[in-house]
Protein backbone atom coordinates (compact mmCIF):
# COMPACT_ATOMS: atom_id res chain seq x y z
CA UNK A 1 0.00 0.00 0.00
CA UNK A 2 1.86 3.21 -1.24
CA UNK A 3 1.14 5.82 1.25
CA UNK A 4 1.55 10.27 -0.48
CA UNK A 5 5.35 11.32 0.56
CA UNK A 6 4.22 13.90 2.71
CA UNK A 7 1.93 11.70 4.88
CA UNK A 8 3.25 11.89 8.54
CA UNK A 9 5.42 9.37 10.25
CA UNK A 10 2.98 7.48 12.16
CA UNK A 11 2.42 3.63 13.55
CA UNK A 12 4.86 1.17 14.94
CA UNK A 13 6.38 -1.04 12.78
CA UNK A 14 8.17 -4.35 14.92
CA UNK A 15 10.71 -6.09 12.35
CA UNK A 16 10.51 -9.80 13.66
CA UNK A 17 13.55 -12.09 12.54
CA UNK A 18 12.50 -15.22 11.25
CA UNK A 19 14.63 -17.94 9.58
CA UNK A 20 13.26 -21.19 8.05
CA UNK A 21 9.71 -20.27 9.41
CA UNK A 22 10.79 -19.93 13.06
CA UNK A 23 10.53 -16.43 14.13
CA UNK A 24 13.13 -15.41 16.92
CA UNK A 25 11.51 -15.89 20.48
CA UNK A 26 11.88 -12.09 21.08
CA UNK A 27 8.81 -11.62 18.31
CA UNK A 28 6.24 -11.59 20.61
CA UNK A 29 7.83 -9.38 23.35
CA UNK A 30 8.39 -6.78 20.63
CA UNK A 31 5.03 -6.82 19.68
CA UNK A 32 3.52 -6.72 23.00
CA UNK A 33 5.70 -3.60 23.75
CA UNK A 34 4.63 -2.24 20.43
CA UNK A 35 0.91 -2.97 21.60
CA UNK A 36 1.43 -1.03 24.84
CA UNK A 37 2.89 1.80 23.41
CA UNK A 38 0.24 2.03 20.61
CA UNK A 39 -2.16 2.28 23.37
CA UNK A 40 -0.80 5.38 25.21
CA UNK A 41 -0.10 6.76 20.84
CA UNK A 42 -3.17 5.59 19.62
CA UNK A 43 -1.54 4.24 16.46
CA UNK A 44 -1.27 1.13 14.24
CA UNK A 45 1.18 -1.53 15.13
CA UNK A 46 2.63 -3.16 11.85
CA UNK A 47 4.81 -6.57 11.43
CA UNK A 48 7.51 -6.57 8.84
CA UNK A 49 9.73 -10.18 8.43
CA UNK A 50 12.66 -10.95 6.46
CA UNK A 51 13.58 -13.96 5.58
CA UNK A 52 13.16 -17.50 5.00
CA UNK A 53 9.78 -20.00 5.46
CA UNK A 54 7.35 -17.02 5.42
CA UNK A 55 4.09 -19.00 4.99
CA UNK A 56 4.41 -20.62 8.39
CA UNK A 57 5.59 -17.48 9.74
CA UNK A 58 2.91 -15.64 8.78
CA UNK A 59 0.51 -18.02 10.08
CA UNK A 60 2.16 -17.59 13.27
CA UNK A 61 1.83 -13.73 13.36
CA UNK A 62 -1.59 -13.79 12.50
CA UNK A 63 -2.40 -14.88 15.78
CA UNK A 64 -1.40 -11.47 17.37
CA UNK A 65 -3.63 -8.11 17.05
CA UNK A 66 -1.58 -6.39 14.78
CA UNK A 67 -2.99 -4.10 11.86
CA UNK A 68 -0.76 -4.83 8.88
CA UNK A 69 1.99 -7.57 8.20
CA UNK A 70 4.43 -7.23 5.40
CA UNK A 71 6.96 -10.39 4.58
CA UNK A 72 9.60 -10.49 2.47
CA UNK A 73 10.59 -14.64 1.36
CA UNK A 74 14.25 -14.09 0.59
CA UNK A 75 17.62 -15.37 0.99
CA UNK A 76 17.96 -18.16 3.77
CA UNK A 77 21.06 -16.45 5.17
CA UNK A 78 21.14 -12.90 6.66
CA UNK A 79 22.69 -10.75 4.08
CA UNK A 80 22.87 -7.51 6.30
CA UNK A 81 23.01 -4.95 3.25
CA UNK A 82 20.23 -6.87 1.29
CA UNK A 83 18.19 -7.08 3.86
CA UNK A 84 18.50 -3.35 5.13
CA UNK A 85 17.79 -2.37 1.87
CA UNK A 86 14.37 -4.72 2.13
CA UNK A 87 13.54 -2.79 5.13
CA UNK A 88 14.06 0.37 4.25
CA UNK A 89 12.04 -0.03 1.02
CA UNK A 90 8.72 -1.11 3.33
CA UNK A 91 9.77 2.24 6.21
CA UNK A 92 9.63 4.47 3.10
CA UNK A 93 6.19 3.05 1.67
CA UNK A 94 4.82 2.93 5.21
CA UNK A 95 6.22 5.75 6.91
CA UNK A 96 6.07 4.69 10.69
CA UNK A 97 7.10 7.19 13.46
CA UNK A 98 8.98 4.10 15.38
CA UNK A 99 10.76 1.41 14.16
CA UNK A 100 11.52 -1.74 17.01
CA UNK A 101 14.05 -4.19 16.49
CA UNK A 102 15.44 -7.02 18.52
CA UNK A 103 18.85 -6.49 20.05
CA UNK A 104 19.92 -9.86 18.86
CA UNK A 105 23.08 -10.54 16.40
CA UNK A 106 20.57 -9.56 13.52
CA UNK A 107 18.83 -6.69 14.92
CA UNK A 108 22.41 -4.89 16.18
CA UNK A 109 23.61 -5.38 12.02
CA UNK A 110 20.63 -4.14 10.85
CA UNK A 111 19.79 -1.25 12.81
CA UNK A 112 22.83 1.25 12.47
CA UNK A 113 21.92 0.81 8.87
CA UNK A 114 18.61 1.88 8.70
CA UNK A 115 19.11 4.81 11.12
CA UNK A 116 21.90 6.04 8.94
CA UNK A 117 20.15 5.36 5.45
CA UNK A 118 16.96 7.54 6.97
CA UNK A 119 19.73 10.02 8.92
CA UNK A 120 18.12 9.43 12.32
CA UNK A 121 18.38 8.32 15.89
CA UNK A 122 18.94 4.61 16.99
CA UNK A 123 19.04 3.64 20.60
CA UNK A 124 20.52 0.37 21.30
CA UNK A 125 19.67 -2.08 24.32
CA UNK A 126 16.64 -0.09 25.69
CA UNK A 127 15.22 -1.90 28.28
CA UNK A 128 11.92 0.26 28.99
CA UNK A 129 10.00 2.31 26.84
CA UNK A 130 7.38 4.74 26.72
CA UNK A 131 5.26 7.28 24.62
CA UNK A 132 5.32 11.28 25.65
CA UNK A 133 2.41 12.80 24.34
CA UNK A 134 4.14 14.53 20.88
CA UNK A 135 4.59 11.11 19.93
CA UNK A 136 8.27 11.17 20.74
CA UNK A 137 9.65 7.38 22.26
CA UNK A 138 11.25 7.72 25.81
CA UNK A 139 13.58 4.79 25.29
CA UNK A 140 15.49 3.82 28.22
CA UNK A 141 18.63 2.16 28.51
CA UNK A 142 21.55 1.85 31.00
CA UNK A 143 24.04 4.12 30.19
CA UNK A 144 27.98 4.84 31.97
CA UNK A 145 28.68 0.96 32.80
CA UNK A 146 25.52 0.56 34.05
CA UNK A 147 25.20 3.05 36.75
CA UNK A 148 22.80 5.35 35.52
CA UNK A 149 19.87 4.77 33.38
CA UNK A 150 19.65 7.56 30.36
CA UNK A 151 16.39 8.67 28.59
CA UNK A 152 16.72 9.43 24.95
CA UNK A 153 14.32 11.00 22.92
CA UNK A 154 14.64 11.77 19.32
CA UNK A 155 12.51 14.69 19.02
CA UNK A 156 13.45 15.82 15.70
CA UNK A 157 13.61 13.09 13.04
CA UNK A 158 11.61 10.32 11.98
CA UNK A 159 11.23 7.11 12.06
CA UNK A 160 12.63 6.67 15.83
CA UNK A 161 14.68 3.39 15.64
CA UNK A 162 14.96 1.17 18.72
CA UNK A 163 16.32 -2.15 19.70
CA UNK A 164 15.33 -4.18 22.41
CA UNK A 165 17.06 -6.42 24.72
CA UNK A 166 15.79 -9.92 24.06
CA UNK A 167 14.25 -11.01 27.61
CA UNK A 168 13.31 -8.04 29.10
CA UNK A 169 10.01 -7.14 27.52
CA UNK A 170 6.71 -9.38 28.63
CA UNK A 171 5.78 -10.88 25.76
CA UNK A 172 2.23 -11.00 23.96
CA UNK A 173 0.41 -14.51 23.79
CA UNK A 174 -1.04 -15.17 20.86
CA UNK A 175 -4.91 -15.46 20.11
CA UNK A 176 -7.59 -16.37 17.77
CA UNK A 177 -9.96 -14.46 15.82
CA UNK A 178 -7.18 -11.58 14.12
CA UNK A 179 -7.24 -10.67 10.68
CA UNK A 180 -4.22 -8.15 10.09
CA UNK A 181 -3.81 -7.28 6.33
CA UNK A 182 -0.76 -9.23 5.25
CA UNK A 183 1.40 -8.39 1.98
CA UNK A 184 3.82 -11.59 1.43
CA UNK A 185 6.86 -10.83 -1.85
CA UNK A 186 9.42 -12.95 -3.05
CA UNK A 187 12.78 -10.79 -3.70
CA UNK A 188 16.28 -12.63 -4.11
CA UNK A 189 19.22 -10.72 -3.77
CA UNK A 190 21.38 -11.32 -6.83
CA UNK A 191 24.51 -10.12 -5.41
CA UNK A 192 26.29 -11.58 -2.38
CA UNK A 193 28.69 -8.82 -1.74
CA UNK A 194 29.16 -10.58 2.21
CA UNK A 195 30.67 -14.17 3.04
CA UNK A 196 29.04 -15.12 6.17
CA UNK A 197 30.47 -18.50 7.92
CA UNK A 198 28.06 -20.28 10.30
CA UNK A 199 29.40 -21.72 13.42
CA UNK A 200 27.59 -23.90 15.45
CA UNK A 201 27.30 -23.13 19.37
CA UNK A 202 29.17 -25.18 21.36
CA UNK A 203 27.85 -24.45 24.23
CA UNK A 204 25.56 -27.25 25.88
CA UNK A 205 22.32 -27.45 27.58
CA UNK A 206 19.41 -24.92 27.04
CA UNK A 207 20.03 -21.02 26.47
CA UNK A 208 19.96 -19.12 29.72
CA UNK A 209 17.32 -16.67 28.32
CA UNK A 210 15.15 -19.78 27.65
CA UNK A 211 15.15 -21.95 31.26
CA UNK A 212 12.33 -21.57 33.92
CA UNK A 213 14.80 -22.39 36.51
CA UNK A 214 18.88 -20.70 36.71
CA UNK A 215 21.21 -20.94 39.24
CA UNK A 216 23.49 -18.80 38.65
CA UNK A 217 27.41 -18.58 40.53
CA UNK A 218 29.38 -15.59 41.50
CA UNK A 219 32.87 -14.77 42.79
CA UNK A 220 31.92 -15.88 46.61
CA UNK A 221 32.00 -19.61 44.53
CA UNK A 222 36.11 -20.28 45.68
CA UNK A 223 37.58 -22.49 43.03
CA UNK A 224 36.25 -23.44 39.36
CA UNK A 225 35.83 -27.22 41.07
CA UNK A 226 33.29 -25.93 43.01
CA UNK A 227 31.24 -25.08 40.29
CA UNK A 228 30.63 -28.73 39.84
CA UNK A 229 28.28 -28.54 43.02
CA UNK A 230 26.21 -26.03 41.28
CA UNK A 231 25.92 -27.79 37.92
CA UNK A 232 24.87 -30.79 39.97
CA UNK A 233 21.92 -28.89 41.91
CA UNK A 234 20.90 -26.87 38.58
CA UNK A 235 20.73 -30.54 37.00
CA UNK A 236 18.57 -32.01 39.71
CA UNK A 237 16.71 -29.24 40.43
CA UNK A 238 15.85 -29.30 36.46
CA UNK A 239 17.67 -26.05 35.86
CA UNK A 240 20.95 -24.29 33.95
CA UNK A 241 23.86 -23.12 35.28
CA UNK A 242 24.64 -19.08 34.99
CA UNK A 243 27.00 -16.88 36.08
CA UNK A 244 27.87 -13.25 37.05
CA UNK A 245 30.40 -11.97 34.98
CA UNK A 246 33.22 -12.55 37.61
CA UNK A 247 33.14 -15.88 36.60
CA UNK A 248 33.74 -14.88 32.89
CA UNK A 249 36.48 -12.69 33.84
CA UNK A 250 38.43 -15.84 35.43
CA UNK A 251 37.66 -17.78 32.70
CA UNK A 252 35.58 -20.70 34.40
CA UNK A 253 31.98 -19.96 32.70
CA UNK A 254 31.56 -19.56 28.88
CA UNK A 255 29.86 -15.90 28.33
CA UNK A 256 27.23 -17.41 27.27
CA UNK A 257 26.27 -18.50 30.26
CA UNK A 258 26.75 -14.68 31.92
CA UNK A 259 23.92 -12.30 33.38
CA UNK A 260 23.65 -9.19 33.22
CA UNK A 261 23.81 -5.53 31.25
CA UNK A 262 27.04 -7.39 29.02
CA UNK A 263 25.92 -10.68 29.08
CA UNK A 264 22.04 -11.93 28.90
CA UNK A 265 18.75 -11.32 30.22
CA UNK A 266 16.94 -13.61 32.01
CA UNK A 267 13.60 -13.90 33.06
CA UNK A 268 13.38 -17.32 34.56
CA UNK A 269 10.46 -18.48 37.16
CA UNK A 270 12.67 -18.57 39.56
CA UNK A 271 16.50 -17.95 40.31
CA UNK A 272 18.86 -18.99 43.11
CA UNK A 273 22.18 -17.14 43.45
CA UNK A 274 25.11 -17.86 45.07
CA UNK A 275 27.96 -15.86 46.22
CA UNK A 276 26.93 -12.75 44.06
CA UNK A 277 26.93 -9.30 45.47
CA UNK A 278 23.96 -7.54 43.23
CA UNK A 279 25.63 -5.03 41.27
CA UNK A 280 24.07 -2.39 39.20
CA UNK A 281 25.32 -4.58 35.86
CA UNK A 282 24.60 -7.77 36.99
CA UNK A 283 20.86 -6.91 38.47
CA UNK A 284 20.21 -5.19 34.86
CA UNK A 285 19.50 -8.49 33.73
CA UNK A 286 17.49 -10.49 36.38
CA UNK A 287 15.29 -7.71 37.60
CA UNK A 288 12.48 -9.64 35.86
CA UNK A 289 12.72 -12.85 37.07
CA UNK A 290 9.72 -14.22 38.70
CA UNK A 291 11.33 -15.30 42.12
CA UNK A 292 14.53 -14.24 43.39
CA UNK A 293 16.15 -16.55 45.93
CA UNK A 294 19.91 -15.24 47.20
CA UNK A 295 22.40 -16.73 49.13
CA UNK A 296 25.32 -14.55 50.71
CA UNK A 297 27.35 -14.59 53.52
CA UNK A 298 27.21 -10.72 53.56
CA UNK A 299 24.03 -9.45 55.21
CA UNK A 300 24.47 -6.15 53.87
CA UNK A 301 24.71 -7.46 50.30
CA UNK A 302 22.69 -5.52 47.51
CA UNK A 303 21.48 -8.60 46.21
CA UNK A 304 19.04 -8.88 49.38
CA UNK A 305 17.83 -5.41 48.42
CA UNK A 306 15.44 -7.03 45.35
CA UNK A 307 15.81 -11.00 46.62
CA UNK A 308 12.45 -12.45 47.68
CA UNK A 309 13.90 -15.08 49.66
CA UNK A 310 17.12 -13.51 51.17
CA UNK A 311 19.04 -16.18 52.75
CA UNK A 312 22.76 -15.19 54.77
CA UNK A 313 24.93 -17.99 55.16
CA UNK A 314 28.28 -19.84 53.56
CA UNK A 315 27.35 -21.48 50.19
CA UNK A 316 29.99 -23.64 50.71
CA UNK A 317 27.52 -25.19 53.51
CA UNK A 318 23.96 -24.53 52.14
CA UNK A 319 24.76 -26.22 48.64
CA UNK A 320 25.53 -29.93 49.76
CA UNK A 321 22.84 -29.21 52.16
CA UNK A 322 19.90 -28.80 49.12
CA UNK A 323 21.46 -31.43 46.92
CA UNK A 324 21.33 -33.41 49.75
CA UNK A 325 17.24 -32.67 50.73
CA UNK A 326 16.51 -32.53 46.53
CA UNK A 327 17.82 -35.89 45.94
CA UNK A 328 16.18 -37.47 49.19
CA UNK A 329 13.00 -36.07 48.09
CA UNK A 330 13.68 -37.28 44.34
CA UNK A 331 14.35 -40.48 45.76
CA UNK A 332 11.60 -40.64 47.84
CA UNK A 333 9.20 -39.74 44.80
CA UNK A 334 11.14 -42.47 42.55
CA UNK A 335 10.39 -44.90 45.35
CA UNK A 336 6.64 -44.46 44.65
CA UNK A 337 5.65 -44.58 48.09
C1 LIG B 1 30.68 -1.91 31.62
C2 LIG B 1 30.53 -3.03 32.60
C3 LIG B 1 29.68 -4.06 32.29
C4 LIG B 1 29.51 -5.11 33.21
N1 LIG B 1 28.63 -6.11 32.91
C5 LIG B 1 28.40 -7.08 33.80
C6 LIG B 1 27.44 -8.10 33.55
O1 LIG B 1 26.82 -8.17 32.48
N2 LIG B 1 27.23 -9.05 34.50
C7 LIG B 1 27.90 -9.05 35.70
O2 LIG B 1 27.66 -9.94 36.53
N3 LIG B 1 28.82 -8.10 35.95
C8 LIG B 1 29.09 -7.13 35.05
N4 LIG B 1 30.04 -6.20 35.32
C9 LIG B 1 30.90 -6.40 36.49
C10 LIG B 1 30.27 -5.95 37.79
O3 LIG B 1 30.56 -4.60 38.02
C11 LIG B 1 30.82 -6.80 38.97
O4 LIG B 1 32.23 -6.80 38.93
C12 LIG B 1 30.33 -8.24 38.98
O5 LIG B 1 28.94 -8.28 38.78
C13 LIG B 1 30.64 -8.88 40.34
O6 LIG B 1 30.28 -10.22 40.33
P1 LIG B 1 29.97 -10.99 41.69
O7 LIG B 1 28.74 -10.44 42.31
O8 LIG B 1 30.01 -12.43 41.34
O9 LIG B 1 31.26 -10.68 42.57
P2 LIG B 1 31.42 -9.76 43.85
O10 LIG B 1 30.83 -8.43 43.65
O11 LIG B 1 32.86 -9.83 44.22
O12 LIG B 1 30.55 -10.51 44.96
C14 LIG B 1 30.88 -11.75 45.52
C15 LIG B 1 29.89 -12.00 46.63
O13 LIG B 1 30.08 -13.28 47.14
C16 LIG B 1 29.80 -13.27 48.52
N5 LIG B 1 30.46 -14.42 49.11
C17 LIG B 1 31.79 -14.63 49.29
N6 LIG B 1 32.00 -15.85 49.82
C18 LIG B 1 30.79 -16.42 50.00
C19 LIG B 1 30.37 -17.68 50.52
N7 LIG B 1 31.24 -18.60 50.93
N8 LIG B 1 29.05 -17.93 50.59
C20 LIG B 1 28.12 -17.02 50.16
N9 LIG B 1 28.49 -15.80 49.66
C21 LIG B 1 29.81 -15.53 49.57
C22 LIG B 1 30.35 -11.94 48.99
O14 LIG B 1 29.72 -11.51 50.19
C23 LIG B 1 30.00 -11.03 47.80
O15 LIG B 1 28.78 -10.37 48.02
C24 LIG B 1 30.23 -5.14 34.42
C25 LIG B 1 31.09 -4.06 34.72
C26 LIG B 1 31.23 -3.03 33.82
C27 LIG B 1 32.14 -1.91 34.18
Amino acid sequence: MRREKEAPWSGILVYVQCRRGELHPCSPELIGEALRLAEQSKEEVWVLGIGSGMEKVQKELQGYPVSRIFLYETDDLFLPGWYASLAAGCIRETRPSVVLIGGTLEGRALAPRLSVEFRTGLTADCTALAMDPDGNLIQTRPAFGGNVMASIVTEKSRPQFATVRPGVMEPVPRGKGFSPVCFVKSVFSEEKTVKITIREDETKGVAIGDCRLLVAAGRGVKKKEDLEMLYHLAEILGGELACSRALVEKGWMPPERQIGISGNSVRPECLITFGISGTVQFMAGMRQAKRIIAVNSDPEARIFQIAHHPICGDLYEIVPELIQSVEKEAGYQSGGV
